[in-house]
């Protein structure tokens, strides 16, 4: 509540808004409107038309980002509609600008059919460098996410789903090389099967962790073989077994993801899990369990929540805006698999050499690597070099990428300002 006022006085003054539109070119006089629009403006159209590739080069298509929306499922205040998404999406789109340099346009979309949603938002693609598409609900955001990938030629990344699954990973192999547990071993106890919760499983999946080992849970309890009105995209985890309950599930497990509901763990249920367990409560704004209840249950605990008021934050803004500044450098066709797990190794790596000085926002001690700092914060200017360089460079490898490797050199040097 202490954010209401100065949040809506933020919102209001003063100007109404998050961002604003500037002219990168001289509008001083009518030489410049020559060139700009009328007549001029046609020879940078009948290049286009030339070679499509030169809207690149002639216009702000290869910086700018469209975050897309249409208002079903925004943070935690589930389907507010379109309308009242924009200050979300608003926000979204300047700590692109902050973050990556790149630009960023909001759009807010009033439909809730998702094949209707794919036309529009197909239709938009053109104006665009890369799409982020952003709190649209489950299922239906799989379907929109899949078929503007296999459709468009240009990066579509579902941040809720994949920049989430990103950090998360990252976060989780981090962790277990503290508990000192091998990905293949690992039992993770997955509460909530949203958009969330699944790209966790399926990236977790691609490193390692065996699909016998996940025990998937939802409002109804433990997804189970057998189980009536349960989704493809959660069936794909189903269990064969007579486990029905989240503390069922618990016993044994070395790591609880939490993509789900505040306080629905307590330090009891946590007491049949593993020696030194990963907890990862990452319910918004409330977490499934707060670290000081964990660490009665398990002093030695690896604690990790969505808040920046406890150690190990996780937040998407540890990838999404280095995402699309690396797709672009490259004009990477979509994101590709490699390209996530770039992002993932990255973020290990820069938790792993250890907290960084002049990490702006944050004040206090600097942790080396351990349980009070497995995963970077979010101002650590480490992560602006080396998480774009490293995901185009992935680009590149895994062949998605329009332009060559020797268009690196150059981009490095841009980042480093
Ligand atoms: P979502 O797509 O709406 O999914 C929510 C899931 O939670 C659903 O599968 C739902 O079950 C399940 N659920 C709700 N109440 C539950 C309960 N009491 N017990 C078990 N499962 C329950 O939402 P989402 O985008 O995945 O996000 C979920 C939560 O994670 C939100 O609080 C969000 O803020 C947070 N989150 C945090 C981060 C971060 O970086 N910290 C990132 C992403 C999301 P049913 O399927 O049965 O309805
Ligand atoms: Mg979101």
């Amino acid at each position: 509540m202490k954010f209401k006022v100065p949040s809506l006085h933020y919102h209001a003054y003063p100007k109404a808004g998050k961002w604003e539109m500037i002219p990168s070119k001289s509008l001083k006089g009518w030489r410049d409107f020559a060139l700009a629009y009328n007549p001029g403006v046609a020879f940078a159209c009948e290049a286009i038309v030339d070679d499509p590739h030169s809207v690149y080069d002639l216009t702000n298509k290869g910086h700018l980002v469209a975050v897309i929306t249409n208002g079903t499922a925004v943070l935690g205040m589930g389907d507010i509609g379109p309308l009242a998404a924009k200050p979300v999406m608003e926000g979204k789109s300047v700590l692109i600008k902050y973050f990556s340099g790149l630009d960023s346009i909001d759009l807010e979309l009033a439909e809730t059919d998702p094949y209707k949603l794919i036309e529009h938002i197909a239709a938009l693609a053109p104006s665009f460098g890369a799409i982020n598409l952003e709190d649209i609900k489950a299922p239906e955001c799989f379907i929109v996410e899949q078929a503007l990938i296999e459709r468009l030629t240009i990066p579509v990344f579902h941040d809720d789903q994949h920049g989430t699954a990103i950090v998360v990973c990252a976060a989780v192999l981090n962790g277990l090389y503290l508990k000192n547990l091998s990905i293949e071993e690992a039992i993770v106890v997955v509460n909530g099967a949203g958009a969330g919760a699944l790209a966790c499983l399926s990236l977790l999946c691609h490193f390692g962790l065996k699909k016998e080992n996940i025990w998937l849970c939802d409002q109804k309890g433990v997804v189970y073989k057998g189980r009536e009105h349960v989704n493809p995209y959660k069936a794909e985890y189903a269990q064969n077994t007579c486990k029905r309950t989240l503390s069922e599930a618990l016993q044994g497990a070395d790591v609880f993801l939490g993509l789900s509901k505040g306080r629905i763990l307590t330090k009891d249920m946590l007491s049949v899990m593993s020696a030194r367990p990963l907890i990862f409560a990452l319910a918004n704004p409330v977490p499934e369990i707060f670290p000081e209840e964990v660490y009665e249950a398990h002093p030695d605990a690896l604690v990790s929540t969505g808040r920046s008021d406890y150690p190990n934050q996780i937040n998407n803004i540890l990838c999404f805006p280095y995402m699309f500044k690396g797709a672009l450098a490259v004009r990477a066709s979509c994101i590709s698999q490699e390209m996530k797990k770039a992002c993932v190794q990255e973020l290990e790596n820069i938790a792993r050499e250890g907290e960084w000085g002049s990490c702006g926002a944050y004040e206090g001690e600097l942790h080396s690597f351990g349980s009070k700092y497995f995963i970077p914060k979010a101002f650590d200017p480490r992560l602006r070099v080396r998480l774009p360089m490293a995901i185009a460079q992935a680009a590149v490898r895994s062949g998605v990428a329009f332009l060559e490797e020797s268009v690196l050199l150059d981009f490095k040097q841009q980042l480093i300002w």
